[in-house]
């Protein structure tokens, strides 16, 4: 179910106000969901181009691109449970980068519940 995404850009998670480098979605070219960075993709959902953190989530020429999920993000998706959604990304992304401290935690958690969020908006119907 998995092919080829097109070219986008990734961007720095900003933690504490800060630019740290970490990167979440959607990561160009990449082979793991964008959601929580399992593997493997299971599908592709269509989204409009849009800001984050001050930066087009796809290459910025590009009018959308494809986001990528594994098959329990891609549940949660279609089932519309995006606050199960959050956690997941968020617990995904502390296990990877962690530890995150609980003063870091309630902004991080934020991220990715305004992230997708956008992507809830900006994503393309069937
Ligand atoms: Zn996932």
């Amino acid at each position: 179910m998995a092919s080829a995404k097109p070219d986008a850009v990734s961007f720095p998670l900003a933690l504490s106000g800060n630019s740290v480098g970490f990167h979440i979605v959607p990561i160009p070219r990449g082979d793991a969901c964008d959601f929580c960075t399992a593997r493997p993709i299971f599908r592709l959902y269509n989204c409009r181009n849009f800001p984050f953190n001050g930066r087009a989530v796809f290459a910025h020429e590009l009018t959308h691109g494809a986001w990528a999920a594994c098959r329990k993000c891609a549940e949660l998706v279609d089932t519309g449970r995006w606050s199960d959604l959050t956690d997941r990304s968020f617990r995904k992304f502390a296990q990877k980068h962690g530890p995150v401290s609980r003063y870091e935690e309630l902004p991080l958690r934020e991220q990715f519940r305004e992230l997708h969020r956008r992507f809830r908006e900006h994503m393309i119907p069937e």
